[in-house]
């Protein structure tokens, strides 16, 4: 490790508020560097890739909270359901059912986000707003017991212009209060608004973040 893992992870806690929580997010570093973390207190981890994961969570501490925040296909929800902590980029209906039904099998519930896609980028995967909309309203997830969404997860476009970034993670706000007063009102658990990497979480925590995730400026740049 030619950079210091622990004061990165300091530096990134120190510029959060109270109650806003850091997934760190790991992706193609090796296990070293999450143990780096893990010494310097951090418990929750970030993964996108199903194999990847699965073979760093059977070696690391089993206090890991591992959060998976990439695409997720349908096929991979039965290795990871065991022991994921929440799985922070559901993008589907078909997804949402097939997390249920793994959850169940593990006899659990397995808390979840739901990703919009707001960025005008057409690569990133989400749920539209009305796409979303329309999951909410179908009134099909009241009856998946062993999933809870706990909340809505985005990027925002990958783009220099602050003003940009900051009115599609506000446009995710506005959506999460619509969302919060027509579903989940007297639900505690619907509170997460994950938004905010590497290059605009301080921007992210301005526009009402509770949970970033954060990889680069904590572990370096990835070599994929
Ligand atoms: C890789 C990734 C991150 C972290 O990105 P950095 O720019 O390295 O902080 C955050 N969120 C998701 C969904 C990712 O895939």
């Amino acid at each position: 490790m030619d950079f210091d893992v622990a004061r990165n992870l300091r530096g990134v806690l120190a510029d959060l508020p109270e109650g806003v929580k850091l997934v760190a997010v790991s992706k193609y570093h090796p296990t070293e560097y999450i143990e780096a973390a893990y010494a310097a207190g951090q418990r929750v981890f970030g993964e996108s890739h199903e194999q990847e994961l699965s073979k760093k969570q059977a070696v690391l501490p089993k206090d890991i909270e591992w959060h998976f925040i990439g695409h997720l296909q349908t096929n991979k929800v039965k290795f990871i359901a065991p022991y994921i902590t929440m799985i922070d980029a559901v993008d589907s209906p078909k997804l949402l059912r097939e997390i249920n039904k793994q959850a169940a099998k593990n006899n659990c519930v397995i808390d979840v986000l739901l990703e919009l896609h707001i960025a005008e980028e057409e690569t990133k995967y989400g749920l539209t707003l009305d796409d979303c909309r329309s999951l909410l309203a179908s009134g099909e997830w009241r009856e998946l017991h062993n999933v809870r969404i706990c909340g809505l997860m985005m990027m925002a476009s990958n783009v220099e212009d602050e003003k940009q970034i900051r009115a599609e993670f506000l446009a995710a706000a506005t959506f999460f209060d619509e969302v919060k007063a027509q579903y989940f009102a007297n639900d505690a658990a619907f509170k997460e608004r994950s938004w905010g990497m590497s290059h605009d979480y301080r921007i992210a925590v301005d526009c009402h973040s509770t949970m970033v995730r954060v990889g680069t400026t904590i572990f370096g740049s990835r070599v994929y």
